[in-house]
């Protein structure tokens, strides 16, 4: 069980944090559908394959046909301009990981914008295990003190914590209901 939040307010951000975010259904998500279809579709190859792995890459391929004809909308713009206020204030950073594939950069970076966020920090982990991509990129990142990671999926905060253990801060990202 991680720590739950629904905005970016609750993140505790202390002096020199590295805060990683996630990007689907953590800070932008589609109105036309949520994750529940990707997770259909990685139940459906999961079972197919029996190999995480590739399950995983053809989920994201199905998905990712969906959301190029979808609109994107921030999952809490209030909560992220704080968030980047508290990371001037600590001499913070963010980047971005997400499953996506690198193939999908232009298509996320303008969906990104579209929300209102800008970042030359977006790795692609193609479907790939998120805590060793940044145990990979980790060295471009020295001068920071803490780490904090936010996504709403267990797998993603269960590999987080198995490459970095203790090292790092998790945060399981739970959309408010809109009523
Ligand atoms: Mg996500």
């Amino acid at each position: 069980m991680y720590k739950l939040i629904s905005s970016f307010k609750e993140i505790d951000v202390k002096e020199k944090t590295l805060i990683i975010l996630d990007i689907d259904d953590t800070i932008m998500g589609y109105k036309e559908f949520n994750h529940t279809y990707f997770m259909n579709k990685l139940d459906y190859y999961t079972q197919e394959h029996k190999n995480e792995e590739i399950a995983i890459k053809k989920a994201v391929k199905d998905w990712i046909t969906m959301v190029e004809n979808s609109t994107p909308f921030h999952m809490d713009y209030d909560g992220y301009k704080y968030l980047l206020d508290k990371i001037n204030e600590t001499q913070s950073h963010h980047i971005f990981i997400t499953t996506r594939n690198l193939e999908h950069k232009q298509l996320t970076e303008s969906h990104l914008y579209q929300i209102g966020v800008v970042s030359e920090h977006i790795y692609y982990s193609n479907g790939t295990n998120k805590g060793e991509l940044l145990q990979q990129i980790l060295h471009k990142y020295t001068n920071y003190d803490n780490i904090v990671f936010i996504d709403d999926l267990d797998k993603n905060l269960d590999d987080m914590k198995r490459s970095l253990g203790d090292k790092v801060e998790l945060y399981q990202f739970i959309k408010k209901l809109m009523i």
